[in-house]
């Protein structure tokens, strides 16, 4: 710390630390961008590395995981809301007249795989978790009641009252099958279009774009729900409405058809039959509404918070686990354990191999994208980083770092290589100072160090 501090380019090392936002695990990268002339080859501006502190640049790891990067994971959270919300009242090259769209939020839910612990409230107060009159007992002896009234934060709220009766197989397969029911889910849905409009399947999209956004949610007990806004669109996407037969009601017939109607199939391994697996009866089907009861700000933000949330809040861990790797000394809670060494075990079944289980275990079998939008949905990440990067460019054009130049004049040359990632602890320290400093943080950098 001592060493850093009093290096002469501390000022710089610290405006590379406040560029990153306060990112955890900033990714280093080594190289040099040349500017040339067009016309002339003659280089006009040179930016390398080399005369950073350490010779790297940092930047921001961008993950979405809030256990890995919280910054990161709050930007990423904050972008997710803003394009959840342009694709429901406009806004980030999205007319406003989406807002007229039939659009629905939808929750699909996973079956069940056992009984386990829940907290219930019923007019404000707690009910008891499982209260039964004449106390049933499971094949293993465990009696199959609690009266407990679990607190929010109660550990055992979704594991399971006896892990034995527990079809910890049941809840993996379908975590691992959940992406494949979701897509048989969106074309079933707009199949049922097609039949309600008398069109054949292939002409649907000549009359509508079926627009959605979604994510997954994982239930305490482990299993992923999904959360999604999905919209009706012209054949164009969102700047026109759709046909005048594809209403909210059309959509949500289809919504539930579809949630009813799908399957996913798990291939038969040792002694086991194949096993079909089906979304849960669970379905909510709201529309979103400006003034209504469910409104757009309240669905963007619901999905965004999902979205930087990973298996690692059923108490999982948040990494890749190796073959080899002792589950006994992560010291996690029997459920999540059970969940994991089940992923690993079916894992090594040739049968099974396709649903990589071993691979996919810290995320309980599930090996999908946590957010994801249709293409027509509304401006994609990626948009809103570039248009971040841009600013930040300006920025540094403004403050004389780069020259300014005719975009279409000039030749740009860039070489880059990973160096590496994170800080040392002391730096750690130095960064974590600098960052959580409040927003109004002085603009120069050094007459502020601490
Ligand atoms: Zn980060
Ligand atoms: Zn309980
Ligand atoms: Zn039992």
């Amino acid at each position: 710390m001592i060493t850093r501090l009093n290096h002469p380019d501390f000022d710089r090392w610290a405006t590379q630390v406040r560029n990153t936002g306060g990112c955890r695990q900033p990714i280093h990268l080594r190289g040099k961008v040349d500017h040339y002339d067009q016309a002339t080859g003659q280089l006009l501006h040179r930016y390398a590395t080399r005369h950073e502190p350490d010779g790297i640049l940092r930047l921001p790891c961008k993950t979405r995981r809030a256990s890995r990067c919280p910054a990161c994971a709050e930007t990423y959270r904050a972008d997710t809301y803003q394009l959840i919300r342009a694709g429901l009242i406009g806004g980030k090259g999205v007319p406003e007249t989406v807002t007229g769209h039939p659009t629905l939020f939808v929750t699909l839910t996973a079956p069940s795989f056992g009984t386990v612990h829940t907290r219930r409230e019923k007019n404000g107060k707690v009910q008891p978790c499982h209260a039964r009159r004449n106390t049933p007992t499971c094949p293993h002896g465990r009696a199959m009641t609690c009266t407990t009234r679990h607190s929010k934060d109660d550990p055992r709220l979704g594991e399971p009252l006896c892990p034995d009766c527990y079809d910890y197989t049941g809840s993996v397969l379908f975590n691992a099958l959940a992406p494949l029911l979701w897509k048989r889910f969106a074309d079933a849905v707009r199949r049922h279009l097609a039949k309600h409009a008398g069109l054949p399947l292939k002409e649907l999209r000549h009359h509508l774009t079926l627009s959605f956004a979604k994510v997954a949610e994982y239930q305490r007990r482990g299993v992923v729900h999904f959360h999604a806004v999905i919209r009706l669109d012209s054949s164009d996407g969102p700047a026109f409405p759709p046909p005048a037969w594809a209403t909210a009601d059309a959509l949500t017939h289809a919504i539930q058809h579809a949630t009813k109607a799908v399957s996913a199939t798990a291939p038969a391994y040792e002694d086991q039959p194949e096993r079909v697996l089906r979304w849960g009866a669970q379905l909510d089907v709201r529309p979103i509404t400006l003034d209504g009861d469910l409104t757009e700000q309240a669905v963007a933000g619901y999905i965004a918070k999902y979205a930087t949330k990973a298996a690692e809040c059923v108490g999982t861990l948040d990494r890749r686990i190796n073959p080899l790797d002792d589950l006994d000394a992560f010291n996690l809670r029997n459920h999540a354990h059970r969940l994991i060494a089940t992923c690993m075990h079916l894992g090594t079944l040739p049968d099974l191999a396709e649903l990589r289980l071993a691979d996919w275990a810290h995320m309980l079998g599930f090996r999908g994208h946590f957010s994801t939008r249709s293409r027509r949905y509304s401006t994609t990440l990626g948009e809103l980083r570039a248009a971040r990067e841009r600013f930040v460019q300006t920025e540094e054009i403004t403050h004389g770092r780069l020259p300014l130049f005719d975009e279409d004049t000039i030749l740009v040359i860039s070489e880059w290589e990973y160096a590496g990632k994170g800080y040392s602890a002391g730096d750690q320290l130095l960064a974590a100072a600098l960052t959580r400093t409040p927003m109004a943080m002085p603009q120069q950098a050094g007459t502020n160090r601490l």
